[in-house]
């Protein structure tokens, strides 16, 4: 990323000169939120937040899903604070409700037994239609079809540094396919046959597991259990076509088939981090170190001190989870070869 120009706008000389690419220097990219009406206040401070470090001076889409019609207050709010165009969509029946295979008395059981047992979400409805959604529906939507890559935003998030350079752009340069600030543990509760249906799917379609993939990420011993680790999907900059691919497709309609997502309560994070982690060179998948970030509960704040006085960091390096003990990035870091970055024991407690 150092090569590219430090604050630039699409009216500055020079723009289309370096971008290299012809036609303009903007990718063929959307921000994506998924968002309920009642959601606005809270995605206007995300957007504010894209908006004032990066997209302000890049003028990228967005499209927003609903399972239900935006209202006048949402569409108004949000076209007001995005730079680019924005976009609404209405997401149908079929990809947000129970599909015709599931047994409803049995998911009900589930329900109400994971309401006992206090887990987060489970004895939500409308949770688990969002996880299936947005692990196999989202980057098949209408809205979403003339687009190569998207960048998922959900509501209450914030981004702490500035972004001086299109991640697009480096996705598209650098043939990523997936991208991820924030990896943790998953609850064993909510995935405990996860790893029996992906098994399944690797014995039924060994031709869509990638060689030189990550499984040392997702599993301790070649790949007999899952070790839980997962890149945290409420933030992602991927490639809708690898979504889009016969493979993806083959995986996210195998796991349906499997009913985890009503009898359990799959999220859609492990899904796809288990996708990537698999169906994916491990070159392909990308760690946005220098993309500060915020979901409650945790922050990616960027290790190197000097990087975040140069892009007016407002995170406090404490907060970075990356280096602590229940994040999975360092086992990325690993896998890849990476050395860590300076300074990352400052970050380790
Ligand atoms: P968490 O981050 O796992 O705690 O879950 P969130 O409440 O942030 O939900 C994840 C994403 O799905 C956010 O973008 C929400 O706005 C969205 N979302 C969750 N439930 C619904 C729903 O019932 N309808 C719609 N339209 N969006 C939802
Ligand atoms: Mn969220």
């Amino acid at each position: 990323p150092a090569q590219y120009p430090l604050a630039m706008t699409p009216n500055d000389p020079g723009w289309n000169e370096l971008s290299g690419v012809k036609g303009g220097p903007r990718m063929n990219a959307t921000f994506v939120t998924l968002a309920r009406n009642a959601d606005v206040w809270e995605i206007a401070k995300s957007i504010r937040s894209v908006e004032d470090r990066f997209n302000r001076r890049y003028n990228y889409d967005w499209v927003f899903l609903n399972d239900k019609p935006f209202d006048d207050t949402f569409k108004k709010v949000t076209s007001s604070l995005v730079s680019g165009k924005t976009y609404y969509g209405e997401i149908p029946t079929e990809h947000w409700s129970f599909p015709p295979h599931i047994d409803q008395e049995k998911a009900k059981k589930v329900r109400e037994d994971m309401r006992q047992r206090k887990i987060i979400y489970g004895d939500s409805v409308s949770y688990r239609h969002m996880c299936r959604f947005e692990s196999g529906f989202f980057f098949r939507q209408p809205l979403m079809m003339n687009y190569d890559y998207y960048w998922r935003v959900e509501p209450s998030v914030e981004f702490h540094c500035d972004i001086h350079y299109d991640p697009f752009r480096f996705m598209h340069e650098n043939k990523k396919k997936y991208s991820f600030v924030l990896s943790l543990y998953e609850y064993f509760e909510t995935i405990p046959t996860l790893w029996d249906s992906v098994t399944k799917f690797i014995k039924n379609h060994p031709e869509h597991i990638a060689e030189g993939n990550s499984m040392a990420f997702l599993s301790d011993d070649g790949g007999k259990t899952y070790n839980k680790c997962h890149f945290w999907s409420n933030f992602e900059i991927g490639s809708l076509n690898w979504l889009r691919s016969k493979a993806y497709t083959d995986y996210f309609e195998s796991l349906d088939q499997d009913g985890g997502f009503f009898y359990e309560r799959w999220g859609d994070a492990p899904v796809h981090s288990i996708a990537a982690g698999l169906m994916l060179k491990k070159e392909e998948i990308h760690f946005f170190n220098d993309i500060a970030y915020y979901h409650v509960p945790f922050t990616h704040c960027p290790t190197g001190e000097q990087f975040r006085l140069d892009r007016k960091c407002h995170c406090n390096p404490k907060d970075n989870f990356d280096w602590k003990g229940y994040s999975c990035t360092s086992r990325y870091y690993e896998l890849n070869g990476l050395p860590k970055p300076e300074g990352w024991q400052d970050q380790s407690d």
